[in-house]
């Protein structure tokens, strides 16, 4: 009775983290999670060390995914 069926179960990964959009605050662009830190103390630090080491301007924000903060690039 219950014959197993061979259907070609065609299964997409809606979870591209190019395709979403919003997902994007919580991952680099090569594929890793971003740094999280724990406080906007914390953020800010490592932002000002960024900007004084790579001099890359970063911005500090609350992550809608993990809740951390991260920081991003102000012309993404
Ligand atoms: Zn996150």
């Amino acid at each position: 009775m219950a014959k197993a069926r061979r259907g070609r179960k065609q299964e997409r990964r809606p979870r591209d983290p190019d395709a979403g959009g919003g997902i994007r605050e919580h991952w680099r662009s090569d594929g890793g999670a971003k740094t999280a830190y724990g406080s906007s103390d914390e953020a800010n630090r490592s932002a000002l060390q960024a900007r004084l080491e790579h001099g890359v301007d970063l911005d500090p924000y609350v992550c809608g995914i993990c809740g951390s903060w991260h920081l991003g690039n102000r012309r993404d």
